[in-house]
């Protein structure tokens, strides 16, 4: 039987601010899941510390609210024991680029196949909206006492050079999009990234919902506002590398698009690479029978739930030096 929306969600109280931008990408991500029919107990939700980290309680799939910037090891370890699910990590911008940065940086190195969501609101919303990574320099926002002193990551600029091989952007309130882009993610063969812009209305009241929807971004020749943001699929823009010698060239262009910010904020694809192999590729290729027999799917118990665990096998098994 078909699975429906409402199958995604949970009843778990949400205690989120009115107008959080969270809501959207939850949303999004519940419909991306819907959409694809992805089973649920085949769906794995993972989340570090922070709003964002409240995630997996409103999603009807596994999940783990796992440690302060520490979602990224605890999501690939899932994915490389069990191959077969569809691993999803979420986490704040301090969480994923601030205590967790390392890890960012180590995770584009491997590639492993999975989906990686930042919501992205330059402030530390639960702990009452200090300063976070991508807050840019010289911004005060309520909640500071003094401007931003630190200049800010662009966390687009890092995925590329970090090796992550899908890299979005997407805007919590343009639900329909982001759903599209977590579907693109999904379905990336390799590590995919995307940077979700999200208004935190209780403490950033700088890059508000009006102010990315540019209520003082006024067209000198007709006065009329203008939106900040636009869609790269819209401009004829095209990120994917289709051959592996056009890599540098859309590295290139990626990073320029990434600098665009304040009165342009671009949407959408910005870069993807299948020629990379991914992590599961890598291993299988020294351990031949890991894809069959990956760590979660050993036989640990008999129908009698007594233990059968040969660990000694297991580890052999899984050797890479043999
Ligand atoms: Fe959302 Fe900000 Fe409230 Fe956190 S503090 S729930 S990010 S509005
Ligand atoms: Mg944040």
């Amino acid at each position: 039987m078909a699975l429906k929306l409402a199958d995604y969600k949970t009843s778990v109280h949400n205690d989120w601010c009115p107008g959080c931008g969270d809501f959207g990408i939850l949303n999004a991500v519940q419909m991306a899941l819907s959409d694809m029919q992805i089973p649920l107990h085949r769906a794995t939700i993972f989340s570090g510390i922070g709003c964002s980290g409240k995630t997996p309680h409103f999603i009807h799939t596994y999940g783990i609210h796992t440690l302060h910037g520490r979602v990224l090891p605890f999501a690939q370890g899932a994915k490389l024991s069990n191959p077969d699910l569809e691993v999803l990590a979420v986490g704040g911008d301090g969480d994923g680029l601030g205590i967790g940065a390392g890890h960012f940086v180590s995770s584009g190195r491997r590639n492993v196949d999975m989906v990686y969501i930042i919501f992205n609101n330059a402030v530390y919303g639960l702990t009452k909206g200090q300063a976070a990574p991508t807050l840019k320099l010289g911004m005060k926002t309520k909640s500071l006492s003094q401007p931003n002193m630190n200049n800010s990551v662009n966390p687009i600029a890092l995925a590329l050079i970090a090796g992550f091989t899908f890299i979005g952007r997407g805007y919590s309130y343009d639900v329909r999009h982001l759903k599209d882009l977590i579907k693109k993610a999904i379905e990336h063969k390799g590590l995919a990234f995307l940077d979700v812009l999200q208004p935190c209305p209780t403490y950033n009241d700088i890059n508000t919902k009006e102010w990315y929807q540019g209520q003082d971004n006024v067209n000198p020749e007709n006065g009329k506002q203008m939106t900040r943001m636009y869609k790269l699929e819209d401009t004829g823009y095209d990120g994917v590398v289709h051959e592996s010698y056009e890599m540098n060239t859309k590295v290139a262009q990626a990073i320029e698009k990434s600098n665009e910010w304040g009165g342009k904020i671009p949407l959408g694809i910005f870069y993807k690479n299948e020629h990379i192999p991914t992590y599961q590729e890598r291993i299988a290729a020294r351990i031949p029978n890991y894809m069959e027999s990956p760590p979660a799917k050993q036989e640990i118990s008999d129908q009698n739930d007594k233990s059968t665990a040969k660990l000694d096998k297991l580890l052999d098994d899984l050797r890479a030096d043999k």
